[in-house]
């Protein structure tokens, strides 16, 4: 086949396999990569569209594609919805019985799958390497190739060995595949798979779809109920916390409030947290408290909001979290509240951890950055792009709150220098909640006992309150004008940083501090639904419920949201305007189209 044939033979799959209409971003320039048996590297944003670009492949190769996945969960579920499809495609590993496994081999040998996932560690072993030498493969496809990384935090030392596959199998195409942006990284993917040679594909890491907010994790836990209430009431979601006490404690006031929350964290027995889990998956509008163990091999495409109650450690991780969100395209929501708790409790986990000290100093690096991000007063899509190495077309985006509502900034060069001043007549030798007593004049017993209360900057700072004294202190910290020292007590020091600020040669601007907002008001649920397709899609949806439930599989195995929105909104009557829809193929028209087709016609009978 040309490579023009080669285009449009993808395509047709693409149609009819998957019930697509077109490529997204370069998909099909990378499908034909593949196809005609090319090494490829491909850095998309999660929700881009990955897995065509190596299940499409697979089905236009001869023989049987093998995919590399770290994960149990995420094996599972992408076999589910290529069989959901009409896809041969199998799974091999640690959760199948003996006979079950011995089925499947034998099905390879007779060259009845398409695709065959595998963990790395499985595909490793001998035997198995052995049996893929007597079979056709069609090509090898390493799913979250950052896992070769050992900087990042998704390491699996197995996938260091599969530069074993181009040793093995030199005449075989490799596919690596990641949502991880940065350079580093990148250049580990080549040089441990031995991809040097590969053809490079690498998309805007940019989410348009998420919308972020940041702000100060004040009142929190009623802040997350506003939250949710105002945008997102009926919606999947996940909420990170840092400890189980937290996920214990958010839980209980969700369920308070009438939401179907569910914990998720490490001190819970597997079962129940398997359980958990499961609601998520398979029920709609269900929220997961957590913890950061849960989310790796999440594919669930419908979670419209990713709500952190404390800050993860690094840019990176707030991306990697922050990205389970959306990945159908749909409008969805970031939401993040951070405190100088937050970045006194990470320092001291990094501080007390066991990695070298050039490894701490990345980390607080990193912590630094992710700091910076919440400060900022310009755009937070622009910022994050920037830190991936990106080069974002325009200063704002229109999508993230900096944009949105524009931060009011006031000039804070007098209270910086107030603040500084009382850190250094008490001797950087005190936390933040002592200086903040000392600058308000608050005379209790320890400032007294240090006669702190005879000092020029005793009660300066009485003009602002306690809490705006600590948002201050915060900011300082962040601007590194004012260091954190974990290992004594938290106590507060000035740097070097702050000179030219104590000298009058710059001024310091900040975020306004927090005022009591309204929270913007969005329609609670599925916003993106008109309100005169609202009641089908209601009824669609619970007839996937239905069938959901009837074939054991999760809703979103039958039809995705955006789906079902579009039959909602073209209300298709015959089997072709039915593959008109997009996510709708041969497949799925043959196995569900009569259920959503009858009730679509009652429905246009029943409202003229
Ligand atoms: P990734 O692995 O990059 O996070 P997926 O491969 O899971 O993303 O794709 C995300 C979603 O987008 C899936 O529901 C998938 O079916 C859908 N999708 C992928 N490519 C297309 C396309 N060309 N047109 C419409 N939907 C697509
Ligand atoms: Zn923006």
């Amino acid at each position: 086949m040309n490579h023009d044939q080669l285009g449009q033979a993808a395509l047709e799959i693409l149609n009819t396999v998957f019930g697509y209409p077109e490529f997204r971003l370069n998909q099909q320039e990378i499908v034909t990569t593949v196809a005609r048996g090319n090494d490829a590297l491909v850095l998309m944003p999660t929700g881009g569209g990955k897995s065509l670009c190596y299940q499409i492949p697979a089905l236009l190769r001869k023989g049987t594609a093998v995919v590399v996945s770290p994960l149990i969960a995420l094996m599972q579920d992408q076999v589910a919805v290529l069989q959901a499809n009409g896809v041969r495609a199998e799974f091999l590993n640690s959760s199948l019985s003996g006979e079950q496994a011995k089925r499947i081999e034998d099905e390879l040998y007779s060259g009845q799958i398409d695709l065959l996932y595998v963990a790395p560690e499985r595909l490793l072993q001998p035997r198995m390497l052995g049996l893929l030498e007597n079979i056709d493969v069609a090509l090898f496809a390493i799913d979250e190739a950052h896992c070769v990384s050992r900087w990042g935090h998704d390491f699996r030392p197995e996938y260091m060995q599969l530069s074993v596959l181009h040793e093995r199998f030199p005449a075989i195409p490799r596919v690596a595949l990641t949502a991880t942006a940065d350079e580093r990284t990148r250049q580990e993917i080549i040089s441990h798979l031995a991809l040097e040679a590969a053809e490079q594909f690498i998309n805007s890491f940019d989410r348009p779809n998420i919308q972020y907010h940041i702000s100060d994790k004040k009142n929190g836990k009623q802040r997350l109920i506003d939250f949710i209430k105002h945008q997102h009431a009926e919606d999947s979601g996940i909420v990170y916390c840092l400890s189980r006490k937290r996920v214990e404690s958010f839980t209980e006031a969700l369920r308070d409030q009438g939401f179907n929350a569910y914990a998720y964290h490490a001190g819970m027995s597997s079962e129940l947290r398997k359980r958990n889990q499961e609601k998520f998956l398979n029920e709609e509008g269900v929220i997961m408290v957590a913890t950061i163990a849960f989310g790796m091999g999440i594919d669930k495409p419908n979670v419209r909001f990713v709500a952190h109650m404390d800050l993860p450690k690094s840019i990176e991780a707030y991306y990697q979290q922050t990205g389970r969100a959306g990945r159908d395209g749909l409008p969805s929501t970031a939401w993040m509240i951070y405190g100088l708790q937050d970045v006194i409790q990470l320092n001291q986990w990094i501080q007390q951890g066991d990695a070298p000290e050039n490894v701490k100093r990345i980390e607080t690096e990193k912590l630094n950055a992710l700091l910076g991000l919440c400060e900022t007063i310009e755009c937070r899509r622009h910022r994050l792009l920037e830190y991936f190495g990106e080069q974002p077309h325009s200063e704002k985006c229109g999508n993230c709150d900096n944009c949105l509502i524009p931060p009011v900034t006031w000039d804070a060069t007098e209270a910086a220098r107030k603040a500084l001043s009382c850190i250094h007549k008490t001797g950087n030798r005190f936390g933040t909640g002592y200086v903040v007593d000392v600058l308000c004049g608050t005379e209790n017993e320890r400032v007294i006992k240090n006669r702190h209360n005879d000092l020029s900057v005793f009660g300066i700072g009485n003009d602002l309150s306690k809490v705006a004294w600590g948002a201050i202190i915060r900011q300082l910290v962040t601007s590194r004008l004012v260091q954190v020292d974990v290992e004594n007590y938290n106590v507060l020091r000035l740097t070097e940083k702050c000179r030219p600020l104590l000298q009058g040669a710059v001024e310091f601007h900040l975020r306004e501090l927090p005022k009591k907002t309204q929270p913007q008001k969005r329609k609670a649920k599925a916003q993106f639904v008109q309100p005169q397709d609202e009641e089908l899609y209601e009824l669609l949806k619970a007839e996937r419920m239905s069938l959901a439930s009837e074939y054991g599989v999760p809703p979103y195995i039958i039809f995705g949201d955006k789906t079902l929105m579009a039959m909602a909104e073209h209300r298709p009557l015959s089997d072709e305007d039915m593959l008109a829809v997009s996510g709708v193929g041969q497949f799925k028209l043959d196995k569900y189209g009569m259920n959503f087709l009858e009730l679509i016609e009652e429905y246009c009978a029943a409202h003229g």
